[in-house]
């Protein structure tokens, strides 16, 4: 189970007409959006992990010590949300050690995994795997292995991969549905905007592989309060805005449902199923 901390206006649907520079000026609802979203796992009884922007452990450090303190696993989601592939290695290398360090400094543990914003590691990032394994991380969560008009790795694998042959790190990418050849993402907008058995399908296809379904959503996913962009097109608006409402029963709903774990307990028995060697530090955290 997995949450992307960044508060509504740093999604990428919105990056062509929300200024960066505003960001400073917007009223915040990260951290209330995020304390609802622990609150919503403390009544599940479930641990999960929360991919964290360097920006926002920045400006609520308290927040991340929360997260920790309820046992969840706090992880690297890169500094303000630029994504992958408008980098170079040398820029991706700086916004993780940038991120990182804010993060580790706010939670007082160490960080070991990492999700690149809107699943921004596809075939136009060959190095970004060796820049992640470069840092010390054990794991990465930053593939859609489906075609989506603003991401995705088409044939990538569907479930955990090794991406480097001579390093330990994993790729565990976000679970897809299949529909003969036809891949459908299920978390995140998918979940709250189609049907649940779209999700329960692609969890269920996992199960039968034997293999853990990887989920993801987002603190602004549960705040029907939040402001709106009415500037931006009207595809992303839709994409945005609809059924903020209900997304909180439904999650409840999901997290009864299944049993859920944080990444890096989950990429240990991947790591472990692959064959990978312990080699760093990182797991014995990890573990
Ligand atoms: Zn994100």
């Amino acid at each position: 189970m997995s949450v992307d901390v960044e508060d509504w206006f740093q999604v990428g649907a919105f990056e062509r007409v929300i200024d960066a520079r505003d960001w400073d000026s917007l009223p915040s609802r990260v951290e209330r959006n995020t304390d609802a979203v622990l609150d919503l796992f403390a009544a599940a009884g479930v641990n999960a992990t929360f991919f964290t922007l360097g920006w926002v452990a920045r400006r609520c450090p308290a927040l991340m010590r929360r997260v920790v303190a309820a046992g969840h696993e706090l992880a690297s989601h890169g500094w303000d949300h630029r994504r992958v592939f408008t980098m170079t290695a040398a820029e991706f290398r700086e916004d993780l050690s940038k991120a990182r360090q804010v993060l580790e400094d706010a939670g007082g543990v160490a960080v070991t995994g990492y999700r690149a914003p809107s699943f921004s590691i596809d075939q136009r990032t060959p190095w970004a795997h060796a820049e992640l394994a470069e840092a010390g991380y054990a794991y990465s969560s930053s593939v859609a292995p489906l075609r989506h008009d603003h991401y995705g790795w088409s044939d990538s694998p569907r479930w955990a991969w090794r991406p480097l042959a001579d390093a330990a790190l994993i790729e565990l990418p976000v679970t897809v549905a299949a529909f003969g050849r036809r891949r459908v993402a299920t978390g995140g907008g998918f979940f709250r905007l189609f049907p649940a058995a779209l999700t329960a399908h692609g969890i269920a296809q996992a199960t039968r592989e034997g293999r853990p379904a990887m989920f993801y959503f987002h603190p602004w996913e549960i705040d029907p309060g939040q402001p709106r962009v009415r500037n931006a097109p009207l595809r992303s608006k839709l994409r945005h805005y609809s059924r903020l409402g209900a997304m909180s029963s439904k999650l409840s709903g999901l997290l009864a449902r299944h049993h859920w774990g944080r990444v890096d307990a989950i990429a240990a028995l991947e790591a472990a199923r692959l064959g990978v060697v312990a080699p760093s530090p990182a797991w014995t955290v990890a573990a």
